[in-house]
């Protein structure tokens, strides 16, 4: 066995990389790690996520009228309520004492539900959401374990072990799809055969009737989006109904009554499930660039049944619009890396290819899905050469030296890193989920933010070499001669 000493500071060292490189079967790296740089692309050793829950935590809490009470230990429990205040959740979080004590005496029910009891206390409460971590879920935490109301307050369970939900965009999904299971069921009704299905539309009043003709969009967005897709769609007699996750819980309620739910980003699988099985036309994609914008708008009215002749006009003027946009903006002969963990990683790059730019490298935190294939399709037949879902940085870090970008929409470590080599980054989630970015209104700002960052790029440069000193040359490739 190799006797290892940990340096003061904790810091991990070229040497702690080989021997566990060597003791989980990998080769030591060949070659050093460039000077400057903090991270090895050999080894996936950086923390990659913070706990996914926080995903469902930071949308539940966000909503007018729900208690979270959290099952879990100590520990998680520090960091969860740590980085929630921090997010401004403005309520408190509910948890019982759960310690080695309890989880040897199978407490975990229990605990639970005392812990629900005391988020009912809370002036105000309409819905009581249990969150259950890894340690409650190890422990063998069940749905049939909660009684459906404390208090007469309904009880949901939204069970997020890091082991089964690997990223916080998914951890979302688990919790909005646990208040739509509740309060948007499919009504059933039994056809003349002697069939069950579900009943989308009673047709009982002019409200009913109304409803019926808008979306509601499932998305987290920027509070422009909304507004510019509203104009859009009131132009073809429909409109937005309500977007999820949403502050309001009665949105929630209305999410079985709308004519369609356009699913704008692919993470929201479960939810979009529970309301297919509900019978509920369900729009994918998002309206983002010339030809997805125009597709989208298309989509909706065939999904309504509204005027054909007004959808496909409402559609072409968009398209032009986008078009017009990127005519002034346009990003020919660039290539940009598109690296977020927020899962909607393929929209921003299906903007950028549309405006000419090469987008030869995508990575995500969430997992390829059904509804992950028509962007990557899309996206691959147009030059992109890797899509990486559930990546490391490390991956994204190899990616840089593979493919060589002109700018980098990462996360906090790999802009970081990127910069450290002199190239353009933007931090994803600060600069580009904080834009609005669909139809023609979206792409404006967005396309302009990128063109700036790529002009940028010399200032970047210097920095560079004002503190590594020159570049030194790329090695030459040698010359073999196909004659011999
Ligand atoms: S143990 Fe599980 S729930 Fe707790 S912080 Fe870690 S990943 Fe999150």
């Amino acid at each position: 066995m190799t006797n290892m000493t940990v340096p003061e500071g904790n810091l991990i060292t070229p040497e702690i990389i080989g021997v566990r490189g060597t003791s989980s079967g990998n080769p030591a790296p060949e070659t050093p790690l460039p000077k400057g740089h903090s991270v090895s692309p050999d080894y996936n050793l950086t923390p990659q996520t913070m706990c996914p829950a926080f995903g469902s935590l930071r949308v539940l809490t966000r909503i007018d009228g729900v208690q979270t009470a959290m099952v879990t230990d100590t520990g998680c429990l520090y960091g969860l309520t740590f980085v929630t205040h921090f997010y401004a959740a403005r309520k408190s979080i509910a948890a019982p004492a759960f310690g080695t004590k309890e989880l040897v005496a199978g407490n975990v029910a229990e605990a639970a539900i005392a812990a629900c009891v005391e988020a009912s206390k809370v002036p105000g409460t309409k819905l009581i959401a249990a969150i259950s971590l890894c340690v409650a879920e190890t422990a063998g935490l069940t749905e049939e374990m909660l009684p459906p109301q404390i208090n007469g307050i309904d009880v949901i369970l939204v069970r997020v072990p890091a082991y089964a939900i690997h990223s916080h965009p998914e951890a979302k999904d688990v919790a909005i799809n646990a208040i739509l299971k509740k309060y948007a069921p499919p009504r059933m009704e039994t056809t003349a055969e002697g069939v069950e299905k579900p009943m989308t539309y009673d047709g009982s009043n002019a409200e009913e009737e109304e409803l019926r003709r808008k979306v509601i969009m499932l998305g987290e967005l920027f509070p422009a989006d909304p507004i510019s897709v509203d104009t859009v769609l009131k132009r073809l007699g429909s409109g937005l109904a309500a977007t999820l996750p949403s502050r309001n819980l009665d949105d929630y309620k209305l999410a079985r009554r709308v004519g369609a739910i356009a699913a704008v980003h692919p993470f929201y699988s479960g939810s979009v499930a529970t309301l297919r099985a509900a019978g509920v036309p369900i729009i994918t994609g998002a309206p983002v660039g010339p030809e997805a914008s125009y597709n989208w708008i298309k989509a909706v009215g065939a999904a309504l049944r509204l005027d054909p002749a007004l959808t496909e006009q409402v559609a072409s003027e968009e398209r032009e619009k986008c078009r017009a946009i990127l005519q002034r903006f346009s990003l020919k002969g660039r290539r940009i890396h598109v690296c977020g963990y927020e899962g909607n990683e393929l929209l921003y790059a299906r903007l950028l290819v549309e405006a000419g730019a090469e987008v030869p490298y995508i990575s995500t935190s969430i997992q390829k899905s059904l509804y992950t294939a028509a962007d990557e399709a899309w996206l691959k037949a147009r030059g992109t050469r890797e899509i990486v879902y559930q990546k490391t940085l490390e991956q994204d870090i190899r990616a840089l030296d593979v493919y060589k970008p002109d700018l980098v929409l990462g996360t906090t470590p790999l802009s970081a890193e990127a910069k450290q080599r002199g190239i353009p980054a933007m931090y994803y989630t600060n600069m580009l989920s904080v834009r609005p970015l669909f139809l023609s209104a979206g792409l404006a700002g967005t396309i302009q933010l990128i063109q700036e960052a790529l002009e940028r790029a010399p200032r970047y440069e210097w920095m560079r070499e004002f503190f590594e000193g020159p570049r030194a040359p790329e090695p030459q490739a040698a010359v073999m001669n196909t004659l011999d």
